[in-house]
C-alpha cells in the first residue's frame, strides 16, 4: 500500500494506522436498515459515511468484503425487549404478509441509495434468513453458562459476564452502576436485572413473525443478528464494524458480549461510528415534525423544504463535514452546498477548455498527496474538498487568463477531480441522465431558453411568449430567476 491510512478506533478512543488482520483482504460489516418505513436523513449518513471507506479502501489496493445487514426481525417497537414487532405491526396495520413489508421498503431503501450513489455491499444478509443461527448461537452463549431462559425466553446474564469479562468495553459506561440500579426491577418481569437483554423471546399469541426453538415459538433478539451475520460471511475475527453512533449503546456493546462468550474473541479490530444528524437544530424524530424522508427531499415536497434537492445535493451536503462531527440540515445550508457542489463540477467540466500553455505558472503537482493526505487522517472530507477547491481556484484562473497551464497539468487536474471528485466522493453530474444524448438534449433546451432570454431583453414578447408557451406544453417546467431561467421536465 502506498497509501497509509489512519483510523479513529471508538474501541481504543484513537487514531490507528489501519492493518489489516489478512493481508490486502479486508472484512467490514455495517449495521444495515430495519425495513418497516421509508428510509430517511438517518439511513443516508451511515450509508454514505461507509461507501466513502468502502471506495478508498479499494482504491488504495484492499480486496474489500463489505457485508451490510437487513433487519427485518427482532426490532420492536419500544426497546430491545419489549413491545411489538416494528414489522409485524405495519404488516398488521396493512393487512399485508410482514415479507411484503420488508421487500416493499428494501426496495425503496436499495432505491434512495442508488440514487445518493451508494454502492451496494458485496453481501446483503437478512436477519430473517439466519433465525437458526442465531438459535445456535443463543444455544452457545446458555451452555457456557451466560444466559438463561424465563418462561420461553433467553436473556444474557450481563452480571455474570461482567465479573469475567468488561461489559463496557466500548461505551465506557459505568456497568457496575447500570447494573446496581437496574437491581430494582419488579419481581414479575422474566429478567433478572434490566440491564440483561434478550437473545431470545417467546412470542405472544398475537405475534405474526415467529419461528420454532428448543425454549419457545418466538424470535431472536435485535443484538444477535448482527453477532451471527457478521462473523458468518466474515470469520470470527475481522477487520472493521460500522454504524451510527446511536447503536454504540447497546448494540454494539451487546455483540461483543455475545461474540466474546461464543467464540472466545471480541471479533472487531477496528469500531468505526458515524455522528448523527439534526434537523434546524433539533433532533430527528416522528414526534418533532422534522423527520424528513429521501423521497421528500428529492422531489421537495415536505413542509420544511422550500423546494426539491438533488440526492448529489444531499450527498455533497453530507461529506461536507467529518464524519465523526454532527451535521445540521437547513435549506440555507443545503444551498450553500447546492453552491459549492455546482462550482466543482463546473470546474470539473471545464478542464477540458483550459487553454494550453508551454509552461504553469501555478504549482498542482503537489494537490494529490494532500488529497490523499485528508483521507488518509480518517476519511477527512470537508479537508480533501478544500483542496478540490483550490483546484477550481487554479482552473477558473487558468480559463479567465491569470493563470497559464501545461498540457501535464491540466490533465493532471483532470485526473485529480476524476479519481477524487467523482470516483471516490462519488459525485456525480446529474449522475444516471449524463449521458450524450441527454446532455444534447439539455444544450437544445438551453439555447431555446436563451434565445427566449434574447428576445425579452429585445422586448420581442410573441417570440419569448412562443417559446415558453411550446416548451410548456411539450411538458417543462420554466421558472425565470434572478440569473437567468431554470427548467424541469414535469
Ligand atoms: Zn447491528
Amino acid at each position: 500500500m502506498t497509501q497509509k491510512l489512519v483510523i479513529y478506533n471508538t474501541l481504543s478512543r484513537e487514531k490507528e494506522v489501519f492493518t489489516p488482520l489478512h493481508a490486502n483482504h479486508v472484512g467490514m460489516y455495517v449495521c444495515g436498515p430495519t425495513v418497516y418505513g421509508d428510509p430517511h436523513l438517518g439511513h443516508a449518513r451511515p450509508a454514505i459515511t461507509f461507501d466513502i471507506l468502502f471506495r478508498y479502501l479499494q482504491h488504495i489496493g484492499y480486496k474489500v468484503r463489505y457485508v451490510r445487514n437487513i433487519t427485518d426481525v427482532g426490532h420492536l417497537e419500544n426497546d430491545a425487549d419489549h413491545g411489538e414487532d416494528k414489522i409485524g405491526k405495519k404488516a398488521r396495520l396493512e393487512e399485508l404478509e410482514p415479507m411484503e413489508v420488508v421487500q416493499f421498503y428494501t426496495n425503496s431503501y436499495h432505491k434512495a441509495m442508488d440514487a445518493l450513489n451508494v454502492l451496494r455491499p458485496s453481501i446483503e444478509p437478512s436477519a430473517s434468513g439466519h433465525v437458526m443461527e442465531q438459535i445456535e448461537m443463543t444455544q452457545e452463549i446458555l451452555d457456557k453458562g451466560f444466559a438463561y431462559e424465563s418462561n420461553g425466553s433467553v436473556y444474557f446474564d450481563v452480571e455474570k459476564y461482567n465479573k469475567s469479562h468488561n461489559y463496557g468495553i466500548l461505551s465506557r459506561r459505568d456497568i457496575d452502576e447500570l447494573i446496581e440500579t437496574s437491581r430494582e426491577l419488579d419481581g414479575q418481569d422474566e429478567k433478572r436485572r434490566g440491564v440483561d437483554f434478550a437473545l431470545w423471546k417467546k412470542a405472544a399469541p398475537e405475534h405474526i413473525m415467529r419461528w420454532k426453538s428448543p425454549w419457545s415459538d418466538g424470535f431472536p433478539g435485535w443484538h444477535i443478528e448482527c453477532s451471527v451475520m457478521s462473523t458468518r460471511y466474515l470469520g470470527e475475527e475481522f477487520d472493521i464494524h460500522g454504524g451510527g453512533l446511536d447503536l454504540l449503546f447497546p448494540h454494539h456493546e451487546c455483540e461483543i458480549a455475545q461474540n466474546t462468550v461464543a467464540t472466545g474473541k471480541q471479533s472487531v479490530k477496528y469500531w468505526m461510528h458515524n455522528n448523527m444528524i439534526t434537523v434546524n437544530g433539533t433532533k430527528m424524530g416522528k414526534s418533532m415534525g422534522n423527520f424528513i424522508n429521501l423521497e421528500e427531499f428529492f422531489d421537495g415536497t415536505h413542509r420544511l423544504l422550500d423546494k426539491a434537492y438533488a440526492p448529489m445535493t444531499i450527498r455533497f451536503f453530507i461529506l461536507q463535514s467529518h464524519y465523526r462531527s454532527m451535521v445540521d440540515f437547513s435549506t440555507d445550508a443545503l444551498h450553500s452546498a447546492e453552491v459549492a457542489m455546482r462550482r466543482l463540477l463546473d470546474a470539473s467540466n471545464n478542464v477540458a477548455n483550459i487553454p494550453v500553455s508551454e509552461s504553469s505558472t501555478v504549482e498542482v503537482k503537489g494537490l494529490r498527496q494532500l488529497c490523499y493526505d485528508a483521507l488518509n487522517d480518517d476519511l477527512n472530507t470537508p479537508i480533501l474538498l478544500s483542496h478540490l477547491f483550490e483546484a477550481t481556484r487554479i482552473i477558473n484562473s487558468a480559463i479567465a487568463g491569470t493563470e497559464k497551464l501545461s498540457k501535464e497539468d491540466i490533465d493532471e487536474l483532470a485526473d485529480l477531480f476524476e479519481t477524487f471528485l467523482h470516483n471516490l466522493l462519488g459525485i456525480e453530474d446529474n449522475s444516471a441522465l449524463k449521458d450524450t444524448s441527454y446532455q444534447a438534449f439539455e444544450k437544445a433546451v438551453n439555447m431555446l431558453l436563451e434565445m427566449r432570454q434574447e428576445a425579452k431583453q429585445n422586448k420581442d414578447w410573441a417570440t419569448s411568449d412562443k417559446i415558453r408557451n411550446d416548451l410548456t406544453e411539450a411538458g417543462f417546467t420554466i421558472k425565470d430567476t434572478a440569473t437567468g431561467f431554470e427548467w424541469r421536465l414535469s
